[in-house]
């Protein structure tokens, strides 16, 4: 079914009886050539760009739950390239100009909005921490501009340069970055990948893998088994579990991160603005409510749901910055599972099994890598070859001491 302004215009006078359900509801078949575990950005948009970018459309995504019930519809919508490291910034640029398309590519409105993002630094080490990685990023072929205090404060009047206890001193800005509605970039590429032929099945939990002589057959699921020539489990904060269903122990651990969305105000903030001083971050939706987090809880759990010390923490960020906020009244807030690796970085990668691949410890920052996780997964996949921007997004680089560790914070999942 297509979307355009003729379309709604005859529906808005029919009654709005036309619509029809944007992917089916198909019964598994016994047997896939390819099957991705976990219905999530990331699961979706594999199976997207297996069947767009290499005919692969013998696909089934399983997800135990509903489409967008796991992080790709809790998280705060924020969309960046500003990475420092190599092994990260040109993945996460491909990504940025894969959002630059996607609109179009897959004819939805995923509300891509391209406001900026200013990371706010307090401190001349931290400015020149900041000078370095915005030269890693123009070298990747992104953007980046370092601003003073001055130009902060015409970006962002709204910020407390006065009495602050911890002052600004600029920002490095990435005006390409921004936000994207989250749960439309689920559906778009679902809706995608259904119109090319991928069967998404939901209410499917994998409970198992049929693994024989080192060789992944396919899998065991709530509604019965399925076998498969290749299987890619993408299942984010459920990684380590469902892993351990096929003998892995992951360099991942699960916590919780919460999000918090306050009553619709009128516009204030030009884009994301993120505090350098502590964990604090936020955006404003189109709808006006002001979107914001910080940090992780910082225990293992896989429980939904966060606690309030983490609260207090993140409304502190948010006053120390902007007193204003305070005014504002919270109307909702969530929690969601993350996983977090060794070395706050992803892995795309086979197993030691074959036709097992993984994809997984995006720590809190996998919905804006949705497009180029994807897209790097399905080449692995198709390819049985690592896609060039994703060649250090190994699993044994743990073994081998080539970690990726972008916040230099070490071997420590919940400091990354
Ligand atoms: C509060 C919060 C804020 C965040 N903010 C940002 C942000 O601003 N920017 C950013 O880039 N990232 C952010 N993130 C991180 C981002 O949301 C995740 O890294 C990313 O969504 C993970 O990939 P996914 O979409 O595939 O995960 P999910 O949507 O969680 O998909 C995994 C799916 O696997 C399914 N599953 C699990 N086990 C099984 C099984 N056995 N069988 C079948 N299916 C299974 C789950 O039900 C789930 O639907 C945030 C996350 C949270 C929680």
């Amino acid at each position: 079914m297509t979307y355009s302004a003729l379309r709604l215009f005859k529906e808005t006078l029919t009654g709005n009886r036309g619509w029809k359900p944007a992917w089916r509801e198909p019964e598994p078949k016994p047997r896939y050539d390819v099957v991705i575990v976990g219905g999530g950005g990331h699961g979706l948009s594999t199976a997207y760009y297996l069947a767009r970018e290499f005919g692969i459309t013998n696909v089934a995504v399983l997800e135990k739950g509903w489409l967008g019930s796991g992080n790709i519809g809790r998280n705060t919508t924020i969309i960046r390239s500003n990475y420092l490291l190599p092994g990260n910034e040109p993945f996460y640029e491909l990504s940025m100009k894969l959002w630059e398309n996607l609109e179009q590519d897959f004819n939805y409105n995923a509300m891509v909005s391209q406001r900026g993002i200013i990371n706010l630094y307090h401190s001349d080490s931290q400015r020149d921490a900041f000078v370095r990685r915005g030269n890693a990023m123009l070298m990747a072929g992104a953007d980046a501009v370092l601003l003073d205090e001055k130009g902060i404060r015409e970006v962002c009047p709204f910020l407390d340069f006065d009495n602050a206890r911890f002052p600004i001193k600029g920002g490095l800005w990435q005006k390409r970055a921004g936000t994207a509605r989250h749960d439309a970039v689920a559906w778009g590429y679902a809706r995608g990948a259904d119109r090319r032929g991928v069967d998404i099945i939901q209410n499917c939990e994998v409970t198992g893998f049929d693994i024989r002589n080192g060789v992944c057959h396919g899998v065991t699921t709530t509604r019965g088994a399925i076998s498969a020539g290749r299987v890619a489990v993408c299942v984010a904060g459920s990684s380590s579990r469902v892993m351990a269903r096929a003998g892995m122990r992951l360099p991942i651990e699960s916590h919780v991160l919460q999000a918090f969305v306050t009553e619709g105000l009128k516009p204030v903030i030009p884009g994301v603005v993120t505090f350098g001083a502590g964990h604090f971050y936020i955006s404003q939706s189109d709808k006006g409510g002001l979107v914001f987090g910080g940090d992780i809880d910082g225990y293992n759990t896989y429980a939904q749901r966060g606690n309030l010390p983490v609260v207090e923490d993140v409304c502190e960020g948010g006053m120390a910055i902007m007193p204003m906020i305070g005014k504002a009244r919270l109307l909702r807030m969530w929690g969601g599972v993350m996983d977090m690796s060794m070395d706050g970085s992803p892995i795309i990668d086979r197993t030691p099994v074959d036709g097992l691949y993984f994809n997984g410890g995006w720590c809190y920052g996998g919905f804006k890598a949705t497009p180029a996780s994807g897209f790097c997964y399905a080449h692995l996949i198709a390819r049985d070859a690592p896609h060039p921007v994703a060649t250090a997004m190994r699993l044994d680089r743990f073994r081998t001491g080539h970690v990726i560790d972008e916040r230099g914070a070490g071997a420590q999942p919940n400091l990354h």
